[in-house]
């Protein structure tokens, strides 16, 4: 049976929009599907910061567009959406990227008894209720094209024992996966696939938080004996956007250079 291809007229790329698209590792998504021709929408918070990935990219100007949009507010990603719609048409392909680790002053991570429940509501909004807000309205449409392509970036930190983010976050991250079955299985009939990216530990602004000791140590537990780099995630997430990764859906997939946590 022949792999579905999204239905586009000849000429006319598919969308494709990502969340925390201004930096990282969502900045490279952004590169990679921009130089692959689709149309790129990415959204994040920092106007500054979107303005700067706009200018890093100097993307052809009618296949990339940027807003700045918090994932946490659905009206304002309603809004955006509405725009890219305007101009694009549906949106075929959506990198649900946008993430937050936050840590304490000294760079440590608040255990349980710690953390407000602020610090915990805070991250299950942006890295878990971030995708379930943009998967329910963007999944309609793909569901009414007969084609889509949902990714979600999880991490490690939601497959092992969380050694280096909080359990707000490695919470978060494993309810991602349980979200990318579930959508997964809503979605398949219809020609839409849905998958997890899980990356160990990824060189970005993220991790480059992090103080040299730990990243010495998350150094020592890698296989490979390096981290691994934005543009590796990207080309992942390249693969599973494409008509090849058809019968993947509900996946995990790992991409840690060999570690799987304690
Ligand atoms: P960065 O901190 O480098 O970039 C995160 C991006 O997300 C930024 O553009 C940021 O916007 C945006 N963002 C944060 N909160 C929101 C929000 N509420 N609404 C919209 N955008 C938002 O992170 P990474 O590139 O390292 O991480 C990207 C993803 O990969 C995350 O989901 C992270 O959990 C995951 N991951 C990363 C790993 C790593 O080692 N780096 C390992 C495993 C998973 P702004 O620029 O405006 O601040």
């Amino acid at each position: 049976m022949p792999t579905r291809r999204p239905k586009t007229t000849e000429g006319d790329p598919s969308s494709v929009l990502v969340t925390g698209g201004a930096r990282g590792i969502g900045l490279e998504i952004v590169r990679r599907f921009l130089n692959d021709g689709y149309r790129v929408a990415f959204v994040a918070t920092q106007t500054n910061h979107v303005q700067r990935a706009l200018e890093s990219l100097r993307g052809p100007e009618d296949r990339l567009c940027a807003g700045v949009v918090d994932v946490t507010q659905q009206n304002e990603v309603e809004r955006f959406v509405d725009q890219i719609r305007g101009h694009w048409g549906e949106i075929t392909v959506l990198v649900n990227n946008a993430g937050i680790s936050p840590k304490r002053v000294d760079q440590k991570v608040p255990w349980l008894s710690q953390m407000s429940r602020a610090e915990w509501a805070r991250v299950i909004d942006v890295n878990l209720s971030g995708p379930f807000t943009l998967i329910r309205l963007l999944a309609p449409s793909m569901i009414a094209n007969g084609y889509g392509r949902i990714i979600n970036i999880g991490s490690l930190a939601g497959r092992a024992v969380p050694l280096i983010a909080g359990p707000h976050y490695a919470a978060s991250k494993a309810g991602l996966i349980g979200l990318t079955r579930a959508a997964a299985r809503d979605l398949a009939p219809h020609g839409v696939t849905v998958n997890c990216i899980a990356p160990g530990r990824i060189l970005s602004d993220l991790t480059g938080h992090a103080d040299a000791a730990v990243n010495r140590s998350a150094l020592s537990r890698i296989p490979m004996g390096r981290f691994g780099t934005a543009e590796e995630v990207a080309h992942l997430a390249a693969f599973l956007a494409s008509p090849m990764a058809g019968f993947i859906t509900g996946a995990t997939i790992d991409i840690t250079g060999g570690e799987f946590g304690a």
